[in-house]
């Protein structure tokens, strides 16, 4: 049953203080309710149109992840009730939320992805490559996003040791970050990391927000 189920997420994560963001894509609205009756208030999607569609039907109070690959042209489109952009991996996204959020007199939090499975994988910022962002500058100047922390996805594997050691270098990622540009900034705090199959070893971890969906919502179809 599915309060069953939050009530024991919710003391699992109570104790390293992490949040639960309910991976609700896929799902029908009726669903995200019967969890908001719960008292879940963070929902992640990870399609523009789905987001913006439930967005429409559930209460106000709904804070909404944007957990998936965004493309600058659909930004608009969530900027005026985003509460948290998970999965940003380049400048130019950086950039077209701030112009976007910049019209709407927005300020909007944000996670920049780092690759850290040992997969291919098409989206997120080698840890190389995410210092080089960080280095350039340019995203001082975008006063409209507000980088908040690091989201990642581990290796699909049963190899709990794997998992662990790249949650691990995720956190490391969090830490130099903070070291280095964000040492004064009690806002940049997040580590986006875990899901339903691997939420117990990245809280482990350190992480600070688990995105979990099938756990709770049951298989998707
Ligand atoms: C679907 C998804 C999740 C949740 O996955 P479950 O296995 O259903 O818990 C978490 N993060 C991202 C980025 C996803 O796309």
């Amino acid at each position: 049953m599915m309060q069953t189920t939050l009530a024991q997420l919710s003391a699992e994560l109570a104790p390293y203080r992490a949040q639960l963001v309910a991976v609700s894509k896929t799902y029908p609205p009726e669903r995200l309710m019967e969890a908001y009756a719960c008292g879940q208030r963070d929902f992640g999607e990870n399609k523009v149109q789905e987001m913006v569609d439930k967005a429409a039907v559930l209460p106000d109070d709904v804070r909404w992840h944007f957990i998936g690959h965004l493309q600058t042209n659909k930004v608009k489109q969530i900027v005026p009730f985003v509460h948290l952009i998970h999965a940003v991996d380049s400048l130019k996204l950086l950039e077209e939320i701030h112009k976007r959020a910049e019209a709407h007199g927005r300020v909007i939090d944000v996670l920049l992805q780092c690759k850290i499975a040992a997969e291919e994988s098409k989206f997120g910022l080698a840890p190389a490559e995410l210092d080089q962002l960080m280095a350039g500058g340019h995203w001082v100047a975008l006063t409209h996003v507000r980088i908040v922390g690091v989201m990642g996805m581990a290796t699909f594997t049963d190899d709990e040791a794997q998992i662990t050691r790249e949650f691990a270098t995720l956190r490391a990622v969090f830490e130099g970050m903070k070291h280095r540009y964000f040492a004064d900034s009690p806002h940049f705090r997040e580590i986006s990391m875990g899901m339903s199959a691997d939420y117990a070893l990245a809280l482990a971890q350190g992480s600070t927000l688990v995105r979990v969906g099938s756990l709770i919502f049951g298989q998707r179809g």
